[in-house]
């Protein structure tokens, strides 16, 4: 296989994610929400791939699109590979969408070298939460981690999860049918970092050693509200000032704590007037880290933080845990794997942990699971700007392919 070969790979599965980018609910923006129907639009492009490469296609019950492409005399274990196709609203082109291209380049290039490792490739249906409020619904699905509670989710027009499945002609009670066997060996998902670390250090890829666990958290402080201009400074309750000082702590702390990342992401303020000194204030706070010791100690110190401000200022304080999720750690044999893989390309392999949640960190409950990532430019992502770079692509390509004949000469 010569360099040209992947570089034309590279390109076409861009080329791909731009076509797909046309397939939207919204002209001149890509929104692609769960079950929507530009959804079909894109299912009938990936089975046609899909078909062309002699893969089995199946659409599962939670509208994941599957081709499995399994070699003759091959194991009857399989590596599912894969990303997801849905988008949050006014997306990018590469978002989710680029995993699952590169991964028909991937088994097209497996399927040419004879590899006796089945390739099942995976379009995750759903991965945002864009549609109705809850993430990864397609990847629980494929772990056999979907809770039916979740079908009576509603979304912003009042259809239930139930009734959005049976629309798109799939029947959710067959949802547990969805779930892997035994004959998966492993997960492998290959994703844009969304973030600037690999471009700020002028590198290609990444290997994601984990997904950070997180809290969320939101705090009230409860002042006393009163007329701006007849109340003396020294007489005030002051809510928004207390939250004022607890927001320059959580960003101080975070600063000085390496690989913590903090955020005070919203306010509501009461009465939320010019003239009136704020009488309540509610926060949305949110802090990541990919260990959860670190990210636990960080969050007691700056609630305890919030408690000696309220005190000081004679607030109240109120603190309700919305979110405590803990850091899911990608396969660690694989993850070695996968860095040999880029070493052999001659590249460095940058370990990095992901502040964002993936369909790998659900199916590393179920299955060894590893995850590749590629460099952002400008570190844009969620946005019409995210782009790729042509050559990251094929690295992302190249490595990818030595992964899975590392792993075909495994489980051989
Ligand atoms: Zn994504």
């Amino acid at each position: 296989m010569t360099d040209l070969d992947t570089f034309a790979r590279a390109q076409r599965a861009i080329a791909e994610c731009r076509r797909i980018a046309q397939m939207s609910e919204e002209p001149g923006r890509i929104t692609r929400r769960y079950l929507t129907p530009p959804v079909r639009e894109v299912h009938a492009l990936l089975r046609n791939r899909m078909q062309a490469l002699g893969m089995a296609v199946v659409l599962d019950a939670a509208g994941n699109l599957r081709g499995l492409m399994r070699p003759a005399g091959g194991d009857a274990r399989r590596l599912l590979v894969g990303s997801h196709i849905d988008t949050v609203p006014d997306a990018g082109a590469f978002d989710g969408v680029l995993g699952v291209t590169l991964a028909l380049e991937l088994a097209e290039l497996a399927q040419q070298q004879k590899l006796r490792l089945p390739i099942e490739v995976v379009a995750f249906s759903e991965e945002e939460g864009a549609r109705f409020g809850v993430p990864f619904i397609g990847s629980r699905a494929v772990a056999g981690r979907f809770d039916p509670a979740l079908l009576a989710l509603t979304d912003r027009e009042g259809v239930t999860l139930h009734e959005a499945i049976r629309s798109f002609g799939l029947d959710p009670e067959k949802i547990p049918e969805a779930a892997i066997g035994e004959h998966s060996l492993g997960c492998f998902e290959i994703h844009i970092e969304q973030g600037p670390v690999l471009e700020a250090e002028n590198l290609s890829l990444g290997v994601v050693t984990s997904i950070a666990g997180q809290s969320r958290f939101s705090i009230k402080f409860v002042g006393r509200a009163n007329h701006a201009g007849t109340t003396p400074m020294n007489l005030r309750r002051d809510a928004l000032s207390g939250a004022a000082e607890w927001i320059a702590e959580v960003e101080a702390l975070a600063k000085r704590t390496d690989g913590l990342v903090a955020t005070v992401g919203r306010l509501d303020l009461h009465p939320n007037a010019g003239n009136v000194i704020p009488g309540e204030v509610t926060l949305g706070f949110e802090a990541r880290h990919p260990e959860d010791s670190l990210r636990q100690q960080a969050v007691k110190a700056l609630l305890d933080c919030a408690s000696s401000i309220a005190a000081r200022r004679k607030l109240g304080i109120e603190s309700i845990c919305e979110m405590d999720q803990s850091a899911v750690p990608m396969d660690e044999r694989l993850a070695a794997f996968l860095s040999e893989a880029i070493e052999s390309l001659g590249m460095p392999s940058r370990r990095i942990a992901s502040g964002a949640g993936h369909d790998a960190m659900v199916m590393a409950s179920r299955v060894p699971t590893a995850m590749l990532f590629l460099r952002s430019p400008g570190g844009i992502s969620h946005h019409p700007d995210e782009t790729v770079r042509t050559e990251d692509v094929e690295a992302a390509l190249r490595a990818s392919l030595k992964f899975v004949e590392r792993l075909a000469a495994e489980f051989r």
